[in-house]
Parts: structure tokens; C-alpha cells; sequence
């Protein structure tokens, strides 16, 4: 079951118009929220980072926080799984013309869809997985969790063909995130990871990471990461909602570190796992 615009239906039966601007344009904004045995994690977060995507395209929000809280657990209950990865989206609504200016008087689709939460497995997590790099060639707004996900689909199909499972960015001869996750470099035991800008998303497993490090003694230093330091690094992790902490130990065919999952991966995962089960029970 999904909800579409104030209705909740079967998927198979959810219906938007072939003019909706999020299909045109990609004029609208998104959130991915992880779902723990029926308990969303971060929840609060994941709504205040759409707000912030919300006011920055000028698209009102459709609903106050707490309505969207109410949908999304009206929702968990509904499905037949236990984890699940909960989308959800608001685009600027259809348009009988197709013009770039905001249309006036068009309500806004709301989707939200939730699905199998699909992590990596104990095995993928214990081998860590392999990344190809590439320019980022994406706009200068990477903070806007924006619809327009064509870097992202093309960079993700490059590093699938080579069997690999992120593509990391560089602009500049700088690190900026992966093509859809954030990412953390460790050299001689000190993590390091580029601060928020317009150049990255403001992951919120990027917080959660920031926050266990701070809060564990885990020596972390948020600062501009240059290509050469990553190629360098001694670990390279992914984080995101649906991969958590995950290592790369191959960047563009050559091991990272030792090519293994090395030992700080090991110990954020676990950090990680133990944070989120405390959440969860609480
Ligand atoms: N950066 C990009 C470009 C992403 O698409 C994502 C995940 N959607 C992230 C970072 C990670 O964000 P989060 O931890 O909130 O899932």
C-alpha cells in the first residue's frame, strides 16, 4: 500500500498525470526513511531536511510535521514487511501547459511510498564493495534533495557495469559525496570527511556518523578532502540510509588501504548497528 494524495491505495492502482512536473522537470523534492521493525529511524530529521528542500525550491509544504509523521506511520502498519524504506515525495503538481514558471493554483502530488528495506548483507558488509570515480558533473545545488537524479542514474549504471556499487565525486580535485551517498575517508586512524555545502547532500547518516565518532572518541575532522588523500586513504566508507556505514575497498580497480574492510569501518558499523537498535528500543 502507498498514500497518493490523500488517498491510500495499492501500488498497481496509484496513478499521477502524464503532465506532473515532477515528471517533466524533476520539479520536486524527495526523502528515503529507513524502518527498523516498523520503528522509522531519524524521522524528525529526514522531515526537517524536506522543509529545508521544500523552502528552497519555493514549493509550499503540504503538510505540517506532524501530519506527515502521522501518514507515514498510518503507513508502516499497513505493510506486510517489518523493515522498510519509506519514499516519499512532493512535486509541483500538474499543469495543463508545459512551461518552466511555477504554475498558479496547482495543488502539489504527494507520493509516499514505503518498500522492503534492503541493507547489505553481514557477507557484503564483511567484504566491503568496490567504487569507480568520476567528475561530478552535477549542478551547484547538491544540498536540494531535488527529482532531478540523472547524474545519479547514469553514474550508478557506470559503476553497476564494471560491478561496482558507488561512484565516488571529485570537483576540483576535491571529494565532494557519492552519487547517492556521502562519503568518509580514513588515514593513520583520523577520519575525515568534507563539510556540508551546496556541493554535497546533508546526509543524515553523515550526522549520525559525525555524532559516533564525536561522541566516541574517534579522532574526526570535517574539511575539504583532497582526490590525492582519498586515493591515498587507508579506508574509504559509503553512508546513507540504506547502506549505513559500508566500506569501499577498491576505488577504480586499485585497493584501497589493503583492500579490506579495515578496522574503523568495522568498528562505525558497529557503532552504527548498536545506535540504532538503542533508538529503537527506547
Ligand atoms: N548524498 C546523496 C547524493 C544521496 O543521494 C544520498 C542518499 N539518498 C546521500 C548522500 C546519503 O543521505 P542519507 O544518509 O540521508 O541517506
Amino acid at each position: 500500500m502507498l498514500y497518493l494524495n490523500g488517498e491510500f491505495l495499492p501500488a498497481s492502482e496509484a496513478k499521477v498525470s502524464a503532465l506532473d512536473r515532477g515528471c517533466l522537470f524533476g520539479d520536486g523534492v524527495y526523502e528515503v526513511v529507513p524502518v527498523y521493525s516498523r520503528h522509522p529511524f531519524r524521522l524528525e530529521e529526514h522531515l526537517a531536511r524536506l522543509e529545508s528542500s521544500l523552502a528552497t525550491i519555493e514549493l509550499p509544504n503540504p503538510y505540517p510535521r506532524a501530519e506527515w509523521a502521522r501518514l507515514i506511520h498510518q503507513l508502516i502498519v499497513m505493510q506486510d514487511f517489518d523493515d522498510q524504506s519509506v519514499y516519499f515525495h512532493v512535486t509541483r503538481g500538474s499543469a495543463y501547459e508545459r512551461d518552466f514558471p511555477f504554475p498558479a493554483n496547482v495543488a502539489p502530488t504527494v507520493l509516499i511510498n514505503p518498500t522492503p528495506l534492503i541493507t547489505p548483507s553481514a557477507q557484503t558488509k564483511a567484504s566491503g564493495v568496490r567504487a569507480i570515480s568520476h567528475v561530478d558533473f552535477r549542478w551547484l545545488r547538491c544540498d536540494i534533495k531535488s527529482l532531478n537524479l540523472l547524474p545519479a542514474v547514469l553514474m550508478r549504471e557506470a559503476a553497476r557495469r564494471v560491478g561496482c556499487a558507488e561512484t565516488v565525486l571529485f570537483r576540483d580535485g576535491f571529494l565532494s559525496e557519492g552519487a547517492a551517498s556521502n562519503i568518509f575517508v580514513v588515514k593513520d586512524g583520523v577520519v575525515f570527511t568534507p563539510p556540508k555545502s551546496h556541493l554535497i547532500l546533508p546526509g543524515i547518516t553523515y550526522d549520525v556518523v559525525i555524532e559516533l565518532c564525536q561522541n566516541n572518541g574517534v579522532p574526526l575532522e570535517i574539511r575539504a578532502v583532497a582526490e590525492a588523500e582519498v586515493r591515498a586513504a587507508d579506508e574509504l566508507w559509503m553512508t546513507s540510509s540504506t547502506k549505513e556505514v559500508l566500506a569501499l575497498v577498491e576505488l577504480d580497480g586499485l585497493p584501497v588501504g589493503n583492500g579490506t574492510v579495515g578496522p574503523l569501518a568495522q568498528r562505525l558499523d558497529a557503532l552504527y548497528q548498536n545506535f540504532k537498535n538503542q533508538v529503537m528500543r527506547s
